[in-house]
């Protein structure tokens, strides 16, 4: 049964790792590589856990220990069940299509229990994207998870944090949308929500009270 004799007691120094970790998918999946090819499986952050799905179904793998990459922790998890013959290799495109670029998305994504306050919760979060020039195309899956968005100024499907999309203290959001995106004076042109340039607002503020 042992394949790897030849390199019986060899201390590997900086060992490269048997596996790599692809571009992730529409639902935030990275595919866990090995060989050329060969797809394994997907591991994905829900939260702060890290789930693992391959020929055997979904797996909740947890948390990596403190330092090291949850990706990666999740992805050794399934190469070692490979290596030990308990999972094969999958089809890359067993993929569930989450995102729904041509038509409305559902509130919320269907790992997010449907409850009332998680449906409050997404209303609010589109309403803010309605204001702010976004519209999802995937659903929402809480603050902390990516979220596909169209962007509508530039035309971009991006993944972004629903978090990094709030201000602070009920000030509009920072007008950097994602990389790539329109100048900050385009978009600000565009979208009156983001409010001017200028931070001295206050002290007109007072003045007309
Ligand atoms: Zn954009």
């Amino acid at each position: 049964m042992s394949t790897s004799t030849q390199t019986k007691k060899t201390p590997a120094p900086a060992k490269k790792l048997p596996f790599r970790l692809g571009q992730f998918d529409p639902q935030c999946r990275y595919p866990v590589i090995v060989g050329k090819n060969t797809t394994i499986g997907y591991v994905s952050r829900w939260h702060r856990e890290w789930d693992a799905v391959s020929s055997i179904g979904t797996h909740r793998v947890g948390r990596p220990p403190v330092g090291k990459s949850g990706a990666e922790h999740a992805a050794q998890w399934l190469y070692d069940l490979y290596r030990t013959g308990v999972i094969t290799s999958i089809q890359a495109d067993e993929v569930t299509e989450v995102v729904h670029p041509h038509g409305p998305a559902p509130l919320l994504d269907p790992r997010m229990p449907n409850t009332r306050t998680n449906r409050a919760k997404a209303m609010a979060v589109n309403a803010h994207y309605d204001r702010f020039g976004w519209r999802p195309v995937s659903g929402y899956a809480g603050s902390d998870n990516h979220q596909w968005l169209y962007c509508v100024p530039c035309g971009k499907t991006v993944a972004v944090y629903p978090s990094h999309q709030r201000g602070r203290n009920g000030a509009p959001p920072s007008p950097y949308r994602h990389p790539g995106c329109l100048d900050e004076a385009t978009i600000r042109a565009l979208i009156p929500a983001y409010g001017p340039a200028t931070t001295t607002t206050k002290a007109a503020k007072a003045k007309s009270k």
